[in-house]
């Protein structure tokens, strides 16, 4: 297949009409009005989102539609309907009540991707609780943080992460007033201290009045992915929900057939804005993945389960890419229509791969925790510059800044200039704080823009361009060299699986580019390969941004969201501290 620097869209490529079909025209004439307004509401201007997402599906005609379908380690399946949904988020909201749990207590989900979990997000949300699910694979240490941060007053786990990980820390978790455990094996749990969710479940109601929770008020904390430190907890509300509701239209262009899965952990905010909400939001079905992260199962639940829109991550295709075209070409993908990607740059070789074996070219999208929810893409409908993350979506103002006069930015007005990503304040989703932290919120924001902490640049046509983090950015020789662009060339060497790129200190010229790469199967490290990688890399970006070491690695260290730590490769480098690891993957 010819690779050209734009995948233009034709409409008889596109198998549906996408919802958002003039860019243009709909930014114009969209406002976050208009999301509210497609949502139901609760009276006296109220809005809660267990309510949009299920209670009020369940009343009408999605009330025996498929929800979620849950595929288990072994293979077992388990299917909720929108009715099963609420009666379980009902019940759920009951045994809080038993327990005089009141609105505005935080609730703690600790578990695999089990019902459970679904239900106690979405049962507590409709309590009027906030809700924080947590990673299962966190060790003792980061859950008491997180716990402590967000007063957590109830926490929902298992019996196995319980022994494993929570009764010994049990006597720091200072605000923790319920555990509710989930049994395991079909027997109800008898551990001291802690309720047996599964037997209050069963005696509760399955009716219960919705909390009528404003918009503004607490609804999710969100944990960031301690890329570049220690994680953040951001604060969202259940007004967010008129963002889940816009970017599940336009930027993962929902319809109501469709068969969606995100293979993001509701742990991180991608499994809970995308994974939970935003696919309820528009009545569709979901699949849930219970088990790991495994090529050929992957391949398995896309064919066998006719998953139609797919959003998944850069580590994950670039694992697909690692493990080769052979295994994908023994399924086929027929119902496939959309494929997007959050989370880390997306190298356009990643995109091209899309095309060639899946037959669809994969569509980057950028956001944060804090943004709440999908706030620059490649829809459907507009063509794909391959490297770039998009365009705006409707309700979004994206600009480059740089810092202006009497501490503010300013906006950079021409094209192709490298600036920090900013975004105008006020959409429904942006974060209303970090847990503990006023001081590190405020500087989030300057005069009417938000600031993202990414450095980007913006071309003619209003595409945006990912340049890096403003933490991981190299200044060599008075260029400054973003990461990205120097990973991407590397992975266009066909050896290549997965590139992280660093600036190691340099007397000389301040930092050196320095890369780690881990290769492809059927190859091995070798002196001569380094050498043609790093002849590679300066054929491609030239002497001065090029990499002037290169070092194999079998695996780089990762969060467990999916995201290159480039700051722990650094500091390994240079036998520095590795700082905050609580959300590094095991065996990094
Ligand atoms: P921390 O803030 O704790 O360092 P984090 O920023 O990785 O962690 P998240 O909120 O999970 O935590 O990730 C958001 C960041 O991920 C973005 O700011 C950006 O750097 C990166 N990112 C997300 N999507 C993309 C994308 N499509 N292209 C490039 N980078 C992306
Ligand atoms: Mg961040």
């Amino acid at each position: 297949m010819e690779r050209t620097s734009i995948i233009r869209k034709t409409a008889a490529e596109l198998r549906t009409r996408p919802n958002l079909v003039d860019y243009e025209a709909t930014r114009r004439g969209f406002d976050w009005d208009i999301a509210r307004e497609a949502l139901a509401g609760l009276p006296g201007g109220a809005l809660n989102i267990a309510y949009e997402t299920v209670v009020r599906h369940a009343g009408g005609r999605l009330r025996d539609h498929l929800a979620f379908r849950f595929l288990g380690q072994s293979g077992a399946v388990r299917d909720l309907s929108y009715g099963d949904l609420a009666a379980l988020t009902a019940r759920f909201a009951n045994v809080l009540r038993g327990l005089d749990v009141v609105r505005g207590e935080r609730v703690f989900v600790l578990t695999g991707r089990i019902p459970e979990l679904y239900a106690a997000v979405l049962g507590g949300l409709r309590a009027g609780c906030a809700v924080s699910p947590l990673f299962s694979a966190f060790g003792p240490e980061p859950i008491a943080t997180r716990l402590n941060l967000g007063q957590g007053a109830v926490l929902v786990t298992t019996e196995s992460l319980y022994q494993r990980k929570v009764a010994k820390i049990r006597g720091e978790l200072t605000t923790l007033r319920h555990v509710l455990l989930v049994g395991e094996g079909g027997t109800p749990t008898d551990v001291p201290g802690t309720h047996d969710l599964g037997r209050l479940m069963a005696a509760a109601s399955d009716d219960f009045p919705t909390v009528p929770t404003r918009p503004d008020e607490l609804a999710l904390l969100h944990f960031t992915s301690g890329t570049t430190g220690t994680p953040k907890g951001a604060m969202h509300v259940h007004g967010a929900v008129a963002t889940h509701w816009a970017t599940g239209l336009y930027a993962l262009d929902l319809h109501p057939d469709d068969v969606f899965w995100c293979t993001a952990d509701p742990g991180w905010v991608t499994g809970t804005s995308y994974g939970i909400i935003a696919p309820l939001l528009h009545g569709v079905t979901s699949i849930v993945d219970e088990g790991d992260f495994d090529a050929e199962r992957w391949y398995r639940i896309l064919h066998e389960q006719k998953v139609t829109v797919w959003y998944t991550a850069p580590t994950a295709i670039r694992m697909l890419m690692k493990a080769g075209p052979e295994l994908a070409q023994r399924f086929s993908f027929p119902s496939l229509r959309f494929v997007a990607s959050v989370g880390e740059p997306l190298n356009p070789e990643a995109v091209w791969w899309g095309k060639e074996v899946l037959g669809l070219p994969i569509h980057d999208n950028w956001w944060q925790t804090e943004t709440g929810g999908i706030m620059i893409a490649n829809v459907p409908a507009l063509d794909i510059k391959p490297g770039s993350m998009g365009r705006p979506l409707p309700g979004v103002e994206a600009a480059i800044v740089r810092e202006g006069k009497d501490g503010l930015v300013e906006v950079i007005e021409e094209p192709d200039v490298e600036g920090e990503l900013a975004l105008l304040r006020g959409w429904p989703a942006m974060l209303r704080g970090y847990l503990n932290n006023e001081e590190r919120y405020r500087k989030c924001f300057s005069g009417v823009w938000y600031l993202t902490g990414d450095l980007a640049r913006r071309d003619a046509d209003g595409y945006f361009w990912f340049v890096g983090r403003k933490d991981d950015v190299i200044k060599s020789a008075g260029h400054l060299i973003g990461p990205f662009e120097v990973e991407s060339a590397l992975m266009e060497h066909p050896a290549v699986a997965e590139a992280g790129v660093i600036g190691k200190p340099d007397a000389m010229v301040g930092e050196v580019v320095k890369a780690f790469v881990s290769l492809k199967k059927g190859f091995e490290p070798s002196e001569a390969l380094r050498m043609e990688l790093l002849a590679h890399a300066r054929r491609k970006l030239g002497a001065a941004v090029a990499p002037k070491e290169i070092d194999f690695a079998t695996t780089l260290p990762r969060t467990r969201s999916g995201k290159i730590m480039r700051r722990l490769l650094k500091a390994r480098e240079l036998g520095l501290p590795e700082g905050d690891t609580s959300t590094l993957e095991a065996g990094a």
